[in-house]
């Protein structure tokens, strides 16, 4: 007599849905039967601002989920998850298809969280979804060559991510032969890597033509943008780099969230408010274990997750995961040069590019290598 299937939703294919799908052979003989709920691509953040600042082209960044879950034997549905019905466990997809499932893993990422006004202010260009960075080389780049010079750009936000875009933005207009026009606005004095490390990459970002302002943008205007003590800086472009929250969807559970949004879930990467819902990635938290939005979490947790889903289906134990304290992060500065910093050390430089462009094509074209995916020319 065969056992019942346990039928369990992946939605979305971010960094650890992508290493569930190459071990769906190993689910599916624990009685798991997987389904990927996911756009048909996937945009690789690792390589975004080597995009955006035209070092890469967007193809080098986008992989190919179809083929990817084609390979693996899993069923995959180009669509999203647009809401969930946890009592009656469906879940309503985008495309208007209803799906149900006896357990569902998020893996949907994060969108940009932009306060108030400028969040819906459609001219406004948010750092999230990948896509959007894309479209706004694209943009920069009509810019330079119908103006022959650079569009006035403003980014707002401090972290790592406004201080990489900047960079980025930086080297696309010095790619196409002009001086970039870049202000830089925070809230307050960045402390997301050690003083010196920070100091220096302002005076290389100060040399490049990219300034900083200490305020925060309210308002956006034709030509300028306005700060809340009342400046106005000239602003053809303004990049929303304001903090990371997850998608809309993941409020809608009505599941326990983090102070930043996230869902809350234990170490086996369940949810606190029901064990049919898994979430890793950056839509999901630890619950007191707080840490920064990275791909690398999600690559990490991916091998407990793929334990843990099919512990579901044959009753073992579940396994814990237990995020680093200490990561290596890579920022592309967009002229040639990174910033690698890791724990209290940094080193800024070629060096530190040429690890992160080692890894960040070696993660994808492994993938492709998984999925046969060619990339053309
Ligand atoms: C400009 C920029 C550069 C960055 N650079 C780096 C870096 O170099 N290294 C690093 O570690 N982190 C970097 N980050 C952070 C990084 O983007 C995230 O931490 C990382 O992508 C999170 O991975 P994830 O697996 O949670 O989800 P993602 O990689 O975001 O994947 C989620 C997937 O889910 C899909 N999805 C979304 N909503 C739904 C839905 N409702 N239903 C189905 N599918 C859905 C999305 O289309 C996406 O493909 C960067 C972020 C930005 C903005």
């Amino acid at each position: 007599m065969s056992r019942a299937r346990l039928r369990i939703v992946l939605a979305g294919a971010g960094h650890a849905h992508l290493h569930v799908l190459q071990r769906a052979d190993e689910l599916r003989a624990v009685g798991v039967e997987p389904i990927l709920v996911s756009p048909a691509t996937f945009d690789y953040s690792g390589l975004a601002t080597a995009v955006l600042s035209g070092a890469l082209p967007p193809a080098r960044a986008r992989l190919d989920v179809a083929a990817l879950a084609a390979r693996f034997g899993v069923p995959h549905v180009p669509a999203e998850v647009a809401a969930v019905d946890l009592s009656a466990r469906r879940l309503r997809l985008s495309d208007g298809q209803d799906l149900a499932y006896d357990a569902v893993s998020f893996n949907v990422g994060s969108i940009t969280d932009a306060p108030g006004k400028l969040g819906g202010d459609g001219g406004a260009w948010p750092v999230k979804p990948l896509a959007r960075l894309f479209a706004l080389r694209a943009q920069v780049e009509t810019y330079i060559r119908e103006q022959g010079e650079s569009p006035a750009i403003v980014v707002t936000g401090g972290g790592p991510t406004g201080f990489e875009v900047a960079a980025a933005l930086a080297g696309l207009s010095e790619r196409n032969g002009v001086r970039p026009d870049l202000r830089l606005v925070h809230r307050s004095a960045p402390d997301w890597a050690p003083p010196r490390a920070l100091t220096r990459l302002a005076i290389t970002l100060a040399r490049r033509g990219v300034t900083k302002e200490e305020g925060e943008v309210v308002s956006r205007e034709p030509g300028r943008c306005v700060l809340a003590d009342g400046r106005a800086l000239p602003c053809d472009l303004l990049v929303l780099a304001t903090g990371l929250t997850a998608p809309p969807v993941i409020a809608a559970l009505g599941l326990p969230l983090s102070e930043d949004g996230r869902l809350e879930v234990g170490p086996d990467l369940r949810t606190m408010g029901d064990p049919a819902v898994f979430a890793v990635g950056d839509c999901a938290v630890i619950a007191g274990a707080p840490r920064p939005a990275a791909g690398v979490f999600g690559v990490r947790a991916a091998p407990a997750l793929v334990h843990n889903l099919g512990a579901l289906a044959n009753g073992s134990e579940m396994r814990p995961y237990a995020p680093q304290s200490r990561w290596l992060s890579i920022l592309d500065l967009g002229d040639g040069t990174g910033l690698a910093l890791r724990g209290g050390l940094w080193s800024q430089g070629r060096g530190a590019l040429a690890l992160k462009r080692w890894i960040d094509l070696g993660f994808l074209d492994g993938l492709r290598a998984a999925s046969g995916e060619v990339l053309e020319d």
